[in-house]
Protein backbone atom coordinates (compact mmCIF):
# COMPACT_ATOMS: atom_id res chain seq x y z
CA UNK A 1 0.00 0.00 0.00
CA UNK A 2 1.09 3.59 -0.51
CA UNK A 3 2.35 5.30 2.45
CA UNK A 4 -0.56 7.87 3.31
CA UNK A 5 0.01 11.85 2.79
CA UNK A 6 0.91 13.75 5.82
CA UNK A 7 -2.31 16.72 6.20
CA UNK A 8 -0.81 19.71 5.50
CA UNK A 9 -1.37 22.82 8.57
CA UNK A 10 -1.44 26.36 8.07
CA UNK A 11 -1.43 28.28 11.52
CA UNK A 12 -3.21 31.33 11.45
CA UNK A 13 -1.87 34.26 14.26
CA UNK A 14 1.55 33.36 15.20
CA UNK A 15 1.41 34.65 18.79
CA UNK A 16 2.38 32.54 22.13
CA UNK A 17 0.53 29.09 22.02
CA UNK A 18 1.19 28.70 18.06
CA UNK A 19 5.12 29.42 18.39
CA UNK A 20 5.61 27.73 21.64
CA UNK A 21 3.30 24.81 21.75
CA UNK A 22 1.76 24.28 18.53
CA UNK A 23 4.31 24.61 15.92
CA UNK A 24 6.76 22.82 17.99
CA UNK A 25 3.84 19.81 18.71
CA UNK A 26 3.44 19.68 14.43
CA UNK A 27 7.57 18.75 14.99
CA UNK A 28 6.36 15.31 16.81
CA UNK A 29 2.78 14.39 14.83
CA UNK A 30 2.95 11.43 12.54
CA UNK A 31 -0.44 12.55 10.51
CA UNK A 32 0.17 16.28 10.03
CA UNK A 33 2.56 18.60 9.63
CA UNK A 34 3.72 21.96 9.37
CA UNK A 35 3.19 23.39 5.87
CA UNK A 36 2.01 27.24 5.90
CA UNK A 37 1.27 30.20 8.13
CA UNK A 38 -0.80 33.23 8.22
CA UNK A 39 -0.01 36.11 10.03
CA UNK A 40 -0.16 40.21 9.95
CA UNK A 41 3.27 40.84 11.29
CA UNK A 42 5.53 40.70 8.73
CA UNK A 43 8.87 40.48 10.91
CA UNK A 44 7.97 37.04 12.13
CA UNK A 45 7.90 35.78 8.43
CA UNK A 46 11.74 35.25 8.29
CA UNK A 47 12.29 33.07 11.96
CA UNK A 48 9.13 30.90 11.20
CA UNK A 49 10.44 29.98 7.40
CA UNK A 50 13.77 29.34 8.44
CA UNK A 51 12.62 27.33 11.27
CA UNK A 52 9.77 25.50 10.11
CA UNK A 53 11.48 25.10 6.62
CA UNK A 54 7.92 26.84 5.16
CA UNK A 55 7.98 27.73 1.45
CA UNK A 56 7.12 31.55 0.12
CA UNK A 57 4.31 29.88 -1.70
CA UNK A 58 3.11 28.69 1.90
CA UNK A 59 3.13 32.30 3.34
CA UNK A 60 0.07 34.33 3.49
CA UNK A 61 -1.36 37.38 5.27
CA UNK A 62 -4.64 38.15 6.44
CA UNK A 63 -5.76 39.86 3.63
CA UNK A 64 -4.79 37.16 1.01
CA UNK A 65 -6.28 33.90 3.62
CA UNK A 66 -8.63 33.60 0.97
CA UNK A 67 -6.10 32.49 -1.61
CA UNK A 68 -5.30 29.12 0.81
CA UNK A 69 -8.43 28.11 -1.93
CA UNK A 70 -5.59 27.22 -4.32
CA UNK A 71 -2.56 25.90 -2.51
CA UNK A 72 -3.06 21.81 -2.28
CA UNK A 73 -0.10 22.09 0.23
CA UNK A 74 -2.39 23.07 3.07
CA UNK A 75 -5.61 20.66 4.19
CA UNK A 76 -6.26 22.30 7.62
CA UNK A 77 -6.30 25.73 8.61
CA UNK A 78 -5.67 25.98 12.42
CA UNK A 79 -7.13 29.34 13.65
CA UNK A 80 -4.86 30.52 16.74
CA UNK A 81 -5.88 34.14 17.04
CA UNK A 82 -8.02 36.09 19.81
CA UNK A 83 -10.87 34.92 20.42
CA UNK A 84 -13.11 37.38 19.00
CA UNK A 85 -11.60 36.34 15.62
CA UNK A 86 -11.76 33.08 15.68
CA UNK A 87 -15.74 33.43 13.57
CA UNK A 88 -13.43 35.54 10.87
CA UNK A 89 -10.76 33.60 10.13
CA UNK A 90 -12.91 29.90 10.35
CA UNK A 91 -15.57 30.89 8.21
CA UNK A 92 -12.39 32.41 5.36
CA UNK A 93 -10.85 29.27 6.22
CA UNK A 94 -13.68 26.59 5.46
CA UNK A 95 -14.54 29.00 2.32
CA UNK A 96 -11.58 28.62 1.11
CA UNK A 97 -12.56 24.69 1.55
CA UNK A 98 -10.20 23.62 4.56
CA UNK A 99 -10.60 21.70 6.63
CA UNK A 100 -10.82 23.89 9.88
CA UNK A 101 -9.40 23.61 13.56
CA UNK A 102 -10.31 26.26 15.52
CA UNK A 103 -8.66 27.45 19.27
CA UNK A 104 -10.65 27.19 22.34
CA UNK A 105 -13.23 29.02 23.39
CA UNK A 106 -14.84 28.67 19.78
CA UNK A 107 -16.19 32.04 19.19
CA UNK A 108 -17.51 34.71 21.16
CA UNK A 109 -21.43 34.13 21.17
CA UNK A 110 -23.30 30.59 20.02
CA UNK A 111 -24.69 32.66 16.78
CA UNK A 112 -20.99 32.97 16.38
CA UNK A 113 -20.17 29.40 17.06
CA UNK A 114 -23.32 28.68 14.68
CA UNK A 115 -22.27 30.41 11.46
CA UNK A 116 -18.81 28.32 11.85
CA UNK A 117 -20.42 25.15 11.59
CA UNK A 118 -22.79 25.96 9.27
CA UNK A 119 -20.34 27.18 7.01
CA UNK A 120 -18.16 23.96 7.30
CA UNK A 121 -21.17 22.18 6.76
CA UNK A 122 -21.76 23.53 3.43
CA UNK A 123 -18.06 23.53 2.16
CA UNK A 124 -17.84 19.97 3.30
CA UNK A 125 -15.16 20.40 5.86
CA UNK A 126 -14.07 18.81 9.37
CA UNK A 127 -14.40 21.59 12.23
CA UNK A 128 -12.98 20.34 15.32
CA UNK A 129 -12.13 23.00 18.59
CA UNK A 130 -9.26 22.64 20.23
CA UNK A 131 -10.26 21.43 23.69
CA UNK A 132 -6.90 19.35 24.10
CA UNK A 133 -7.94 17.80 27.47
CA UNK A 134 -10.37 15.87 25.84
CA UNK A 135 -8.29 13.87 24.28
CA UNK A 136 -5.56 13.45 27.47
CA UNK A 137 -5.48 9.30 28.55
CA UNK A 138 -6.64 10.43 32.55
CA UNK A 139 -9.28 13.05 30.93
CA UNK A 140 -10.39 10.37 29.04
CA UNK A 141 -10.83 7.99 31.92
CA UNK A 142 -12.22 10.45 33.81
CA UNK A 143 -14.78 10.69 30.96
CA UNK A 144 -15.35 7.20 30.72
CA UNK A 145 -16.09 6.73 34.71
CA UNK A 146 -19.08 9.71 33.79
CA UNK A 147 -20.90 6.36 32.44
CA UNK A 148 -19.38 3.67 34.25
CA UNK A 149 -20.36 5.45 37.42
CA UNK A 150 -17.48 3.04 39.70
CA UNK A 151 -18.38 5.18 42.98
CA UNK A 152 -22.36 6.13 42.18
CA UNK A 153 -23.73 8.72 41.05
CA UNK A 154 -22.15 11.79 41.15
CA UNK A 155 -23.35 14.50 43.65
CA UNK A 156 -21.33 17.41 42.94
CA UNK A 157 -18.40 18.44 40.81
CA UNK A 158 -15.27 20.91 41.66
CA UNK A 159 -13.74 22.56 39.22
CA UNK A 160 -11.47 25.25 38.52
CA UNK A 161 -8.81 26.75 36.63
CA UNK A 162 -7.24 29.99 36.43
CA UNK A 163 -4.08 31.68 36.40
CA UNK A 164 -2.49 35.02 38.38
CA UNK A 165 -2.03 36.99 35.38
CA UNK A 166 -0.03 40.25 37.50
CA UNK A 167 -0.87 41.92 34.27
CA UNK A 168 -0.92 46.32 34.32
CA UNK A 169 -1.10 46.57 30.54
CA UNK A 170 -4.14 46.59 28.21
CA UNK A 171 -4.07 43.65 26.05
CA UNK A 172 -6.32 41.31 23.90
CA UNK A 173 -7.67 39.15 26.87
CA UNK A 174 -8.76 42.48 28.62
CA UNK A 175 -10.43 43.41 25.39
CA UNK A 176 -14.39 42.56 25.43
CA UNK A 177 -14.62 42.56 21.58
CA UNK A 178 -11.37 40.64 21.04
CA UNK A 179 -12.70 37.86 23.52
CA UNK A 180 -10.95 38.86 26.77
CA UNK A 181 -11.84 38.03 30.79
CA UNK A 182 -11.07 34.61 32.79
CA UNK A 183 -14.58 33.50 31.51
CA UNK A 184 -13.84 32.90 28.12
CA UNK A 185 -10.14 32.41 28.38
CA UNK A 186 -10.21 30.00 31.67
CA UNK A 187 -13.82 29.23 32.10
CA UNK A 188 -14.55 26.95 29.35
CA UNK A 189 -11.95 25.14 31.20
CA UNK A 190 -14.08 23.81 34.37
CA UNK A 191 -17.53 24.62 32.05
CA UNK A 192 -16.37 21.92 29.53
CA UNK A 193 -14.95 19.97 32.18
CA UNK A 194 -17.79 19.81 34.19
CA UNK A 195 -19.89 18.54 31.27
CA UNK A 196 -17.45 15.43 30.15
CA UNK A 197 -17.04 14.88 34.18
CA UNK A 198 -20.52 14.50 34.57
CA UNK A 199 -21.68 12.94 30.99
CA UNK A 200 -24.80 15.34 31.41
CA UNK A 201 -25.53 19.30 30.25
CA UNK A 202 -26.87 21.98 32.65
CA UNK A 203 -30.45 22.80 32.76
CA UNK A 204 -29.64 25.95 34.99
CA UNK A 205 -26.70 28.43 36.69
CA UNK A 206 -26.50 30.93 38.93
CA UNK A 207 -23.04 33.50 38.90
CA UNK A 208 -21.35 35.95 40.40
CA UNK A 209 -18.02 38.24 39.26
CA UNK A 210 -15.81 40.16 40.93
CA UNK A 211 -12.65 42.31 38.98
CA UNK A 212 -10.45 43.92 41.74
CA UNK A 213 -7.36 44.34 38.78
CA UNK A 214 -8.54 47.77 36.59
CA UNK A 215 -6.59 46.22 33.70
CA UNK A 216 -9.84 43.56 33.61
CA UNK A 217 -12.75 46.11 34.48
CA UNK A 218 -14.21 45.23 31.19
CA UNK A 219 -14.06 42.19 30.90
CA UNK A 220 -14.08 40.76 34.67
CA UNK A 221 -11.29 39.05 36.49
CA UNK A 222 -13.03 36.18 38.55
CA UNK A 223 -16.05 34.43 38.25
CA UNK A 224 -17.72 31.98 40.27
CA UNK A 225 -20.89 29.84 38.57
CA UNK A 226 -22.64 26.44 40.00
CA UNK A 227 -24.17 24.75 37.19
CA UNK A 228 -27.20 22.26 37.84
CA UNK A 229 -27.62 18.96 35.79
CA UNK A 230 -31.03 16.78 35.47
CA UNK A 231 -29.39 14.21 37.83
CA UNK A 232 -29.22 16.49 40.29
CA UNK A 233 -25.72 16.92 40.33
CA UNK A 234 -24.00 20.44 40.73
CA UNK A 235 -20.60 21.49 39.66
CA UNK A 236 -19.35 24.34 41.51
CA UNK A 237 -17.07 26.34 38.68
CA UNK A 238 -14.55 28.90 39.55
CA UNK A 239 -12.29 30.63 36.97
CA UNK A 240 -10.39 34.00 37.54
CA UNK A 241 -7.10 36.08 35.99
CA UNK A 242 -6.46 36.76 39.97
CA UNK A 243 -5.01 33.36 41.30
CA UNK A 244 -3.51 30.20 40.47
CA UNK A 245 -6.51 27.21 39.80
CA UNK A 246 -6.11 23.45 38.70
CA UNK A 247 -8.48 21.25 40.13
CA UNK A 248 -11.04 18.70 38.92
CA UNK A 249 -13.03 16.67 41.61
CA UNK A 250 -16.04 14.34 41.49
CA UNK A 251 -17.53 13.56 44.91
CA UNK A 252 -20.19 10.48 44.37
CA UNK A 253 -22.17 8.65 46.35
CA UNK A 254 -19.64 5.91 47.47
CA UNK A 255 -16.26 7.89 46.62
CA UNK A 256 -14.25 10.42 45.00
CA UNK A 257 -11.82 11.03 42.72
CA UNK A 258 -9.80 14.30 41.12
CA UNK A 259 -7.36 15.57 38.55
CA UNK A 260 -4.73 17.57 39.65
CA UNK A 261 -3.47 19.22 37.93
CA UNK A 262 -6.54 19.00 35.23
CA UNK A 263 -5.55 21.59 32.58
CA UNK A 264 -2.25 21.69 32.47
CA UNK A 265 -0.08 20.97 29.43
CA UNK A 266 1.97 18.32 31.12
CA UNK A 267 1.44 16.22 34.09
CA UNK A 268 -2.30 15.73 34.64
CA UNK A 269 -2.79 13.08 37.04
CA UNK A 270 -4.97 12.31 39.60
CA UNK A 271 -6.38 9.84 42.10
CA UNK A 272 -9.33 7.71 43.50
CA UNK A 273 -10.94 7.62 47.24
CA UNK A 274 -10.26 4.16 47.25
CA UNK A 275 -6.23 4.79 46.66
CA UNK A 276 -5.80 4.15 42.81
CA UNK A 277 -3.29 6.91 41.22
CA UNK A 278 -3.83 8.08 37.52
CA UNK A 279 -0.63 8.62 36.43
CA UNK A 280 0.92 11.14 33.78
CA UNK A 281 1.36 10.35 30.25
CA UNK A 282 4.33 11.07 28.68
CA UNK A 283 2.80 12.15 25.90
CA UNK A 284 2.74 15.33 23.92
CA UNK A 285 -0.60 17.04 24.48
CA UNK A 286 -0.99 18.73 21.49
CA UNK A 287 0.71 16.58 19.11
CA UNK A 288 -1.84 13.81 20.44
CA UNK A 289 -4.51 16.49 19.73
CA UNK A 290 -3.30 16.85 16.42
CA UNK A 291 -2.84 13.33 14.87
CA UNK A 292 -6.42 12.49 16.26
CA UNK A 293 -7.81 15.19 14.49
CA UNK A 294 -6.17 14.60 11.22
CA UNK A 295 -6.25 10.71 11.59
CA UNK A 296 -10.43 11.60 11.85
CA UNK A 297 -10.08 13.60 8.62
CA UNK A 298 -7.90 11.18 6.71
CA UNK A 299 -10.41 8.56 7.48
CA UNK A 300 -13.32 10.48 6.93
CA UNK A 301 -14.46 9.58 11.01
CA UNK A 302 -16.53 12.07 13.07
CA UNK A 303 -13.63 14.17 15.28
CA UNK A 304 -13.60 14.36 18.98
CA UNK A 305 -14.17 17.06 19.93
CA UNK A 306 -16.73 18.57 16.98
CA UNK A 307 -17.80 22.41 16.61
CA UNK A 308 -21.44 21.53 18.36
CA UNK A 309 -19.29 20.43 21.50
CA UNK A 310 -17.62 24.03 21.74
CA UNK A 311 -20.88 25.80 20.75
CA UNK A 312 -22.65 24.21 23.40
CA UNK A 313 -20.10 25.82 26.05
CA UNK A 314 -20.59 29.02 24.48
CA UNK A 315 -24.67 28.56 25.06
CA UNK A 316 -23.93 28.06 28.54
CA UNK A 317 -21.28 30.97 29.15
CA UNK A 318 -23.57 33.33 27.66
CA UNK A 319 -26.13 31.75 30.71
CA UNK A 320 -23.56 32.72 32.98
CA UNK A 321 -22.85 36.33 31.26
CA UNK A 322 -26.80 36.54 32.01
CA UNK A 323 -26.72 34.93 35.44
CA UNK A 324 -24.23 37.40 36.53
CA UNK A 325 -26.10 40.45 34.81
CA UNK A 326 -29.41 39.49 36.22
CA UNK A 327 -27.87 38.71 39.55
CA UNK A 328 -30.74 35.25 39.38
CA UNK A 329 -30.74 31.97 38.08
CA UNK A 330 -31.03 31.19 34.37
CA UNK A 331 -32.66 28.49 32.78
CA UNK A 332 -30.51 27.00 29.66
P1 LIG B 1 -1.36 35.81 21.63
O1 LIG B 1 -1.81 37.19 21.90
O2 LIG B 1 -0.04 35.38 22.16
O3 LIG B 1 -1.34 35.57 20.05
C1 LIG B 1 -2.43 35.85 19.24
C2 LIG B 1 -1.93 36.13 17.82
O4 LIG B 1 -3.07 36.39 16.99
C3 LIG B 1 -1.06 37.37 17.68
O5 LIG B 1 0.29 37.11 17.94
C4 LIG B 1 -1.29 37.75 16.23
O6 LIG B 1 -0.46 36.95 15.40
C5 LIG B 1 -2.71 37.30 15.96
N1 LIG B 1 -3.65 38.42 15.90
C6 LIG B 1 -4.45 38.73 14.86
N2 LIG B 1 -5.20 39.79 15.11
C7 LIG B 1 -4.88 40.21 16.36
C8 LIG B 1 -5.33 41.29 17.18
N3 LIG B 1 -6.28 42.15 16.77
N4 LIG B 1 -4.79 41.41 18.42
C9 LIG B 1 -3.87 40.56 18.87
N5 LIG B 1 -3.41 39.52 18.12
C10 LIG B 1 -3.90 39.34 16.87
O7 LIG B 1 -2.53 34.86 22.13
P2 LIG B 1 -2.44 33.29 22.46
O8 LIG B 1 -1.55 32.62 21.49
O9 LIG B 1 -2.18 33.12 23.90
O10 LIG B 1 -3.98 32.85 22.22
C11 LIG B 1 -4.50 32.67 20.90
C12 LIG B 1 -5.71 31.73 20.96
O11 LIG B 1 -5.29 30.46 21.44
C13 LIG B 1 -6.82 32.19 21.89
O12 LIG B 1 -8.07 31.87 21.33
C14 LIG B 1 -6.60 31.36 23.16
O13 LIG B 1 -7.79 31.13 23.88
C15 LIG B 1 -6.05 30.08 22.57
N6 LIG B 1 -5.16 29.38 23.51
C16 LIG B 1 -5.38 28.06 23.75
C17 LIG B 1 -4.59 27.36 24.62
C18 LIG B 1 -4.84 25.91 24.85
O14 LIG B 1 -4.24 25.34 25.75
N7 LIG B 1 -5.69 25.25 24.06
C19 LIG B 1 -3.49 28.02 25.35
C20 LIG B 1 -3.30 29.41 24.98
C21 LIG B 1 -4.12 30.05 24.11
P3 LIG B 1 0.33 37.57 14.13
O15 LIG B 1 1.28 38.56 14.73
O16 LIG B 1 0.97 36.39 13.55
O17 LIG B 1 -0.70 38.20 13.26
Amino acid sequence: ATPRRRLGVALVGLGYYSRDLLAPALQLTQHCYLAGIVTGSPDKIPHWQATYNIPERNVYHYGNMHELANNPDIDVVYVVTPTGLHQHFSVIAANAGKHVWCEKPMAMTASECQTIIDTCRKNKVQLTVGYRMQHEPNTRRLMAMAREKPYGNIRDIIAEAGYRSGSTSHHWRADPKLGGGALYDMGVYPLNAARYTSGEEPIAVSARQETQNPVYAQVGETTWFDLEFPSGAIAKCLTGYDRNLNTLRANCEKGWYELVPFQSYSNVQGRTSDGITLKPSPENQQARQMDNDALAIINNTAPLVPGENGKQDIVILEAVLKAITEKKKVRI
